[in-house]
Parts: C-alpha cells; structure tokens; sequence
C-alpha cells in the first residue's frame, strides 16, 4: 500500500500523528529549532529518556542517519505515540546524501512501532545548512516507491512558507 504523502506548513508539535520526527544532534540532549520545540511541548521527561537511551544505547551520541523512539510526554494530547528521533547529516562536514538514511530508518522503526501515520520536519535544513531543495530531492527520492503494511499517511512539516512552496513544487505530484 502506498502512504497518503500531505505536504503542511505550520509547526510540528501542533500536528497529530502516531509518530513525529525530531531532527536532533547526536547528543540528545536537545538544541534549538525544530528539536528544542519538540522537547519544550514534550516537557523535561523527555530529556531524561534520551539521557537513559545515550548511557545505555548510545554513549558516543547517536550516529548520523540512525533513529531511536522516545515516548511521548506533553505531545500525548495530540495523539502523539512515539516521537523519532534521528541526527541528520551537517552540509559543511557530512554526506548530505546521509539524510536519505534518516527518512528511511525513521519510516522503519514507524513500521515496527506499529505507527500509521508519521509527520517529518525538514530534517538538516536549519542549522545543519542542507538547502530545501536538496531536502525535497532525497525525500523524494525515498518516498517515490515507498510502500508500507502498516504506515498510511506521511506528513511533510514545512516551517517556513518558503520551504513549503519548494516542497509543493517538489513533491506535490506524490501528495
Ligand atoms: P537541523 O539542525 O537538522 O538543521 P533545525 O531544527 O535547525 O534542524 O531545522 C530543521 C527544519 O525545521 C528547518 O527547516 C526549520 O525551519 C524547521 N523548524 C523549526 N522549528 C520547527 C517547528 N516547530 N515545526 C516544524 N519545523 C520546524
């Protein structure tokens, strides 16, 4: 079954999806952007999870392209399950093409979870400085064939209306 593929602009701790995806550092320890609104609406419980998860899983921080799920916490009144946390790649020192890994092995562990619907930001295109187009063209590079058993939507958080333009442009014939 192919996903349903929305394409929103607006802020991801206001979405309702079983899933949302953090675009975090390697710490977890939390930062500014899309990762410091999350763990804001979240609260401090989910600080310290990702604390457990870096001294039992992770002691070296969480590699670029990997994801761990966390609970929930304050996103739970939006219906929010799980949220996904994955480290995207830096376009001044790393692969970009590495963001590629970050949607995949999101959307896996969604699948695992059990989670029908999952909503991205525009991993890496903040102050990772990856451009938005570069970011439509490996989403779409990952979503184009994607099918799933078990995931129905995905959302494309955009932040900015600018970004959401060049989403639309980009991947609006998948959506
Ligand atoms: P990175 O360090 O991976 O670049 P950032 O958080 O700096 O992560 O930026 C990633 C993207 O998330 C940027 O396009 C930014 O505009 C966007 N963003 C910031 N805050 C939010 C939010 N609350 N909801 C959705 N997207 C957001």
């Amino acid at each position: 079954m192919k996903p349903r593929i929305e394409i929103l602009r607006g802020d991801i701790t206001k979405i309702s999806a079983d899933c949302i995806v953090n675009a975090a550092n390697s710490s977890l320890m939390g930062g500014g952007g899309v990762d410091g609104a999350i763990h804001r609406a979240a609260g401090p419980m989910l600080l310290e999870e990702c604390k457990k998860i870096r001294r039992e899983q992770y002691p070296n921080g969480l590699p670029i392209g990997r994801a761990v799920a966390t609970k929930s916490y304050g996103l739970a009144k939006n219906g929010v399950k799980y949220i996904i946390h994955t480290v995207g790649p830096r376009a001044w020192r790393d692969n970009i093409e590495l963001l590629k890994d970050c949607y995949i092995n999101s959307l896996m562990l969604a699948e695992q979870l059990g989670c029908k619907s999952i909503a991205f930001p525009a991993i890496s295109t903040g102050a990772y400085g990856v451009s938005i187009e570069d970011s439509a063209r490996i989403v779409r590079s990952v979503l184009k064939n994607y099918e799933s058993g078990i995931i129905e939507r995905i959302m494309l958080v955009l932040w900015s209306e600018r970004d959401y333009e060049i989403y639309k442009k980009e991947l609006g014939d998948l959506s």
